[in-house]
Parts: structure tokens; C-alpha cells; sequence
């Protein structure tokens, strides 16, 4: 770093006399800034003693230190000419702290003897230097806390853009939300495609032991009850078609075997008070309850008061627990949904005088988690996730609401689900059934909203066809008959499957007549 040129390339291994000399050439160049011989001499002296001094001390140093023999540090200290540069720098302190010391103080007389002095500039330079040397650590560290303070300003502003751009962007895409929020509650009131853009969760089996299945959402389904009935078979219906649907079996129609959605149901049956000094009573209940409902396979799963899940009657067959009833889709139209869809049942009743059921916290718990179970695995359209009130008719008078489970307040949105109380049945829009006072009364005074956008519906349909409402609901009886045989022929069609149909308690086993109301009073006996 210093314009220093000894005949040596290094001062390593020199013994002291050698160093003396060796240093005296460099003192030397500072010493031309005295006039006086004895001036030179007394500086000279002083800092190649100095510095010979320093060289010993950082010899002794060195060697003291084992490890730093032994890890061969000593050596390569030296040889990298590091050993050099520090004594070099150490060299031109002493040189310009004894110049400092004596040189006169008063800086007029100091200036004139540098100016005067054979010193080369940058010898004079160096030292000049030195002397500004607080002033120079000062500027130094000036500029290392105004380079921090900006740094630290820079990564402020940075954050502070960054927030606004991030709050921004969550304003835009709360906006979005909102209004495609709005747009579904649109839908929802208007027909039958809710929540188009909702996608049901991946739900996936994780154990399963003896008695029970684990899923990855939280669901556990006890199997212990679980029982076969006959495998699932139906067609789907197209929409809007006022004609008779094909009677045979084979007339190339596909046959449907996978579960289309979910009906939940209330077991009405009696309820103790859900407190904690029951406990014991509430279990036998239930148990006496899953009896009744594995003998009868009423229900694919029940959910007892406590949030537990049973699976009754296995996914691929049909359980008994819709009876006449009618829904769609955008795909279609289903009669009989014993066979499309699965039912789910909750231990509870409505309070007497009223339709409003109660859930205990552990059923809307359990009801959600199930729900999303069954909607992953088979893939089930929010629009077809509905309840028993909704679906039931009752083609011997053509009313709607013939049982009343849920026919209104379940609580859809707990579950995941659009509001159906919203939507037009296809009992009312497509069939022409209807309801009278006595329903009306039982629902607090007036049917859900989506009977009345249904009844609408059908006038038009009918007015189409030219024909009166009443003209054309005969008509329309006749078609939900003869699609409910339909659907008891394709059972009883599949050989293992009437065997399996005449183990069961019989219900609709034989194909019935439109004029027969035994179908409607033997499925409609029980459960509800
Ligand atoms: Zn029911």
C-alpha cells in the first residue's frame, strides 16, 4: 500500500539488526522533513527503535500461540505477505506519530517547513493524512450512517409500496368476491343452478379399521350397523317433457347406478333432554333407533345426537327412505329417489305445534363433515343436496309436502350449501302438484319461495300445451307413475337384484297402476 522499496521483498526472518536497516531506508525519506542533522537522528532513532520494537512483539505473538503452529498458520502468515503489510502499516504510524510529536505544533510554522522540506509529495501527502485523520474517521463514519439511514429508509418506502400494492389488490379481489357473491345469491333465487363455481372439497379415506372409517376432513362413519339392500338402478328423465316416458327397461336409456345427491331427513323419534345426566339413556335410545332403521334399511347413514355418524345402508344400495318424491337438475329430472340419491338422516324431531327442528352442535358438526365425505367421493352437485320436505309428494292428491321433514329452517349454508327453500321443485314445475291450506298452515302460514316461482312455471308450460293447469295435471299424474314402474321393472329386471328386493320388507316390490295408491301409502307408512 506504501511506496516502500527494500532490498529485502520481506521483513520475515530478518534478525534485529537487519530489520534496523532495513526500516532506516523508509524513515529516512520522512526525516528530509527536518533541517537540523540532530532533528533527523532523534527521529529517525526513535521510530526504527519503535517499530524494531513492534516486529519483536508480534514475533513473540505469533509463536506463542500453539495453534497457530500447529495448524501451519505461522508459515502461511508470512508467506502470503500479510506478516509484511501489518508491519508496514504499523511502520507509517510510528512514522507519522513521532513526525506529529516533533514537528513545531503551531500549523503556520508546520505548513511552511513541509512546503520547505525535500519530502516527496507523497510522503507529505501520507502525513497530511494523518494529521486530518479524526477528521477523516468522522467523514468515514458520517457517510457509513448516512449510507445505513438511507438503506434503512429505502427498505421502509420498499414495505410501505409493497402494502399498498398488497392492499390494493385485496380491495380488487374482495370486489370480485362480492359480486360473484351476488351474482350466486342471483341464481339461487332464480332457478336451479346455485353456486356453479363451487367445487366440492377433496375428501379422502385415510383409515379404516373394524368398526369405523377415518376420512382427511375429521369424518368418522361406524360401520357396526352397517347393511345391503338392493343395488341402485334409475333413469334420468329429460326436462320438460309433457309426453309419456319410454315403458321398457331395454330401450337403450342408461342406466344409472352411482347415488345423483343427498336427502336429509329427521328420524322423529322420541327425544329425551339432551343433558349431560341422560347420557346413558340418549345411547340406548340411538341404539334401539339404529335397530329400527337397519331392519327397515330406512336410511344410508344417521347422525346421532352426539355427532356420530352411522352408515346403515351401504352407498351402492338404495335405502328406503324417500318414497314418492321428485327432484332435478340441470341434467334432468329423478322420480323415486330412493334409488338416486342417498338418504341422511338426523336423530330428531320437530317441537310439537311447529316445524322447526333442533340440531345439537355436534349434528351441524357431523352433518357438514359427512356431507362433504359423500359430495367428494361421488361428485354431488350442490343443486341436488336437498331435503326430505322438499322432495315429497303425494301423487293421490297431487299435493306436494307429504312428509315434512325439513320442509323448512335446515340449515343449508352450515352444511355448504345454496339455499333450496329458493329453488322451483320439479314436483310443482314440471308435474303440476300443488299444495292446500292445511300444508300452508303447517309451514307457518304460507309454502317456500321456490313453490311459488314452480307454480308459475307450470302455467306457462301448460298454457304452451294449451291446456289449463287442471287440464293438464292427470296427464302429469300419469307420467310420475309410469316412471316410478319404470324404475321398480329395471329392479326387478336384474335377477340377484329381485332376490335381494324380496328379502326386504316388500315395499314396492310390485309394479303399481296409476290408479293405485298402494305405492304411495306402503313407502309413506314409515320412516319419514
Ligand atoms: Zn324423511
Amino acid at each position: 500500500m506504501f511506496a516502500t522499496k527494500p532490498h529485502h521483498t520481506s521483513v520475515s526472518g530478518l534478525t534485529t539488526a537487519e530489520a534496523t536497516l532495513f526500516y532506516s531506508k523508509t524513515v529516512e525519506r520522512y526525516a528530509r522533513f527536518f533541517d537540523r542533522p540532530e532533528q533527523r537522528l532523534r527521529f529517525l532513532n526513535n521510530t526504527v527503535t519503535h517499530q524494531v520494537a513492534c516486529k519483536e512483539k508480534l514475533d513473540r505473538a505469533l509463536e506463542s500461540y500453539n495453534f497457530i503452529k500447529k495448524l501451519g498458520l505461522y508459515e502461511r502468515i508470512k508467506s502470503t505477505g500479510f506478516y509484511d503489510r501489518l508491519l508496514d502499516l504499523w511502520l507509517h504510524r510510528s512514522i507519522c506519530r513521532e513526525l506529529k510529536e516533533m514537528l513545531p505544533s503551531a500549523s503556520d510554522e508546520r505548513r511552511k517547513l513541509l512546503q520547505r522540506s525535500q519530502a516527496s509529495f507523497t510522503t507529505r501527502l501520507l502525513f497530511r493524512s494523518y494529521e486530518m485523520r479524526r477528521l477523516l474517521y468522522g467523514v468515514a463514519a458520517t457517510a457509513c450512517v448516512v449510507a445505513l439511514l438511507g438503506f434503512a429508509y429505502t427498505a421502509v418506502w420498499t414495505a410501505r409500496r409493497v402494502n399498498v400494492y398488497l392492499a390494493s389488490r385485496g380491495r380488487i379481489e374482495r370486489k370480485n368476491t362480492n359480486s360473484a357473491s351476488t351474482q350466486n345469491a342471483l341464481i339461487a333465487d332464480s332457478s336451479v343452478k346455485h353456486l356453479p363455481d363451487y367445487r366440492p372439497e377433496k375428501v379422502w379415506l385415510v383409515e379404516q379399521q373394524g368398526a369405523y372409517e377415518r376420512y382427511s376432513n375429521g369424518a368418522r362413519i361406524l360401520t357396526d350397523f352397517e347393511t345391503a339392500n338392493h343395488a341402485r338402478g334409475f333413469y334420468v328423465l329429460p326436462h320438460n317433457q309433457a309426453t309419456l316416458v319410454k315403458t321398457s327397461s331395454n330401450d337403450g336409456a342408461q342406466v344409472r347406478r352411482e347415488p345423483i345427491g343427498i336427502v336429509y331427513h329427521t328420524s322423529e323419534s322420541d327425544m329425551l333432554p339432551f343433558t349431560s345426566d341422560n347420557n346413558a339413556s340418549i345411547e340406548t335410545h340411538t341404539r334401539g333407533l339404529l335397530e329400527y332403521v337397519r331392519k327397515h334399511k330406512s336410511y344410508n347413514y344417521l347422525i346421532d345426537r352426539f355427532g356420530q355418524v352411522y352408515r346403515v345402508v351401504r352407498d351402492t344400495d338404495a335405502a328406503n327412505h324417500a318414497g314418492n318424491s321428485i327432484w332435478s337438475d340441470a341434467e334432468g329430472v329423478y322420480v323415486g329417489l330412493n334409488e338416486s340419491f342417498l338418504g341422511v338422516c338426523f336423530e330428531t324431531n320437530s317441537k310439537s305445534d311447529s316445524l322447526d327442528e333442533q340440531l345439537t352442535e355436534a349434528q351441524l358438526v357431523a352433518g357438514r363433515l359427512l356431507t362433504q365425505v359423500l359430495r367428494s367421493r361421488y361428485n354431488l352437485d350442490d343443486a341436488n343436496c336437498v331435503t326430505h320436505g322438499l322432495v315429497s309428494v303425494n301423487p293421490s292428491n297431487m299435493l306436494i309436502c307429504y312428509h315434512h321433514d325439513w320442509a323448512r329452517n335446515f340449515p343449508f349454508a352450515a352444511f355448504g350449501l345454496s339455499d333450496k327453500y329458493k329453488v322451483a321443485p320439479a314436483s310443482v314445475s314440471e308435474f303440476g302438484f300443488t299444495y292446500d291450506d292445511e300444508i300452508a298452515e303447517k309451514l307457518g302460514g304460507d309454502v317456500w319461495s321456490g313453490v311459488k316461482l314452480g307454480e308459475e312455471e307450470f302455467r306457462r308450460r301448460a298454457e304452451q300445451s294449451d291446456m289449463t293447469p287442471e287440464e293438464m295435471r292427470p296427464r302429469m299424474r300419469e307420467r310420475y307413475h309410469q316412471q316410478m314402474n319404470l324404475t321398480l321393472r329395471l329392479r326387478i329386471s336384474h335377477p340377484a337384484e329381485a332376490e335381494a328386493s324380496r328379502q326386504t320388507d316388500g315395499s314396492a316390490a310390485a309394479p303399481v297402476t296409476s290408479s293405485s295408491s298402494s305405492l304411495s301409502s306402503r313407502s309413506n307408512a314409515r320412516p319419514t
